[in-house]
């Protein structure tokens, strides 16, 4: 299911605007992706790793309780969360890092934002052995110092950017000069569905194990297909694993919930395409939050790891074909359905999968009985709580 892609290209979307000194490396890495994706020895480590390593396949579990209470849809949540190291985030990790590794590279960089992409990247580079460094932007080294100081136990070092505002957007403007600085031996671990051609389809082909594992699951159980698909975009790469293996099924809704932050009609917002326009920025066409000089906006979102201001190019294509469908969520909500989920399901989500199962919450009551819903928690929120309790005005003492 990685085919809808045309020379790096989603329609208008994608492509590679990079600096000369990068293309012959992407050029590399890109030969790289086409020779092992369908290797069968590949296949075989990354598929071991994935199950053996990361607690895949992940369940697919009846959330019966809420499935009762809004009363409508049957409602099945895909358990990213319970994956090592807490989120999907591991699976691309996983085989980029297996892609560097065939290509004879012995150091991984990476941006990270909260920074469970940089842990899942320390992590793996741990069990490789091989040399780590992780860009975060230096706002928010100070705003998650138990994830930096978790990196730097995995043996990672973590450099603190200065540039810009110091976030996330800024993170992945250092990582992506350090590489132009450094190819011969560094493979950058890209974490989202984002940047220039192959990363989003490299992304896309190793986050869609959740999509793959869904269908068989929802069909075995249930026999027949989702009527909806919902998921929370930041980048965009929970999101598209798990719609890859639905994007043929017409009749399966799929739904990306992005952050509203504040709300859409205010500043403080990182809801991409219901505000959004199209742009270029680290290396790629899509849509981004930008002023009317192409000046990327800052953004903002109760949740870090939804905190970007733009979205993968392949979802910017699903957005204009309609074949997918983009609502957003405010922090109200996404706080509201945190509280919710714990309650009904005993299940502590994080932040950014609160989103989705916020719109679960909408829809689901006006469905039939016998329709289905899949809602992929993408992450555990463990990472959240203090941020919740503060939300909340309630003081813990860490
Ligand atoms: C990073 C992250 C996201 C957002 O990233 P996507 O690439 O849009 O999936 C969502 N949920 C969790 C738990 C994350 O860690």
């Amino acid at each position: 299911m990685t085919t809808r892609v045309k020379n790096g290209r989603y329609g208008q979307y994608g492509g590679q605007y990079v600096p000369e000194t990068l293309m012959t490396e992407i050029k590399r890495m890109d030969d790289a992706f086409r020779e092992y994706k369908d290797d069968p020895e590949f296949k075989r480590e990354l598929t071991d790793l994935l199950n053996n390593y990361a607690n895949r396949p992940s369940m697919l579990y009846y959330a019966k309780r809420m499935s009762e209470d809004l009363g409508g849809a049957q409602i099945y949540l895909k358990r990213e969360d319970l994956n090592h190291t807490g989120a999907h985030k591991i699976n691309n990790v996983i085989g980029q890092a297996l892609l560097a590794k065939r290509m004879g590279k012995t150091r991984l960089i990476a941006e990270t934002g909260a920074g469970q992409h940089g842990v899942a990247t320390a992590t793996i580079a741990a069990l490789f052995g091989m040399e780590c460094e992780i860009f975060m932007g230096k706002e928010d080294t100070e705003r998650q110092k138990l994830n930096v100081y978790r990196m730097e136990l995995l043996g990672a070092k973590v450099h603190a950017v200065t540039a810009g505002s110091m976030v996330l957007k800024d993170a992945i403007t250092a990582a992506m000069q350090e590489w132009t600085r450094r190819v011969a031996d560094t493979f950058y671990v890209m974490g989202s569905a984002t940047g220039p051609a192959p990363y989003p389809e490299m992304v896309h082909h190793f986050q869609s194990v959740i999509s793959q594992e869904a269908r068989k699951q929802i069909i075995k159980e249930t026999g027949k297909l989702p009527d909806a698909v919902v998921a929370c975009v930041g980048g965009g790469s929970n999101a598209i694993g798990s719609f890859a293996a639905f994007l043929d099924d017409k009749s399966v809704q799929l739904i990306g919930a992005e952050a509203a932050g504040k709300g859409v009609n205010t500043n403080q917002t990182a809801a991409t395409i219901a505000k959004g326009s199209d742009g270029i920025f680290h290396g790629m066409k899509s849509i981004f939050l930008q002023d009317k000089n192409g000046q990327i906006d800052s953004v903002y979102s109760i949740s870090a790891g939804l905190d970007y201001p733009g979205i993968g190019p392949e979802h910017a294509k699903l957005a204009v074909s309609k074949r997918a469908q983009y609502v957003d969520i405010t922090d109200d909500e996404a706080v509201a359905a945190f509280e919710y989920i714990a309650k009904t399901e005993g299940i502590v989500a994080a932040i950014e999968s609160s989103h989705a199962i916020a719109y679960v919450q909408k829809i689901a009551p006006a469905m039939q009985k016998n329709q289905i819903i899949i809602c992929t928690l993408s992450g555990r929120g463990d990472k959240d709580v203090a941020a919740i309790a503060k939300y909340r005005g309630i003081k813990i003492d860490e």
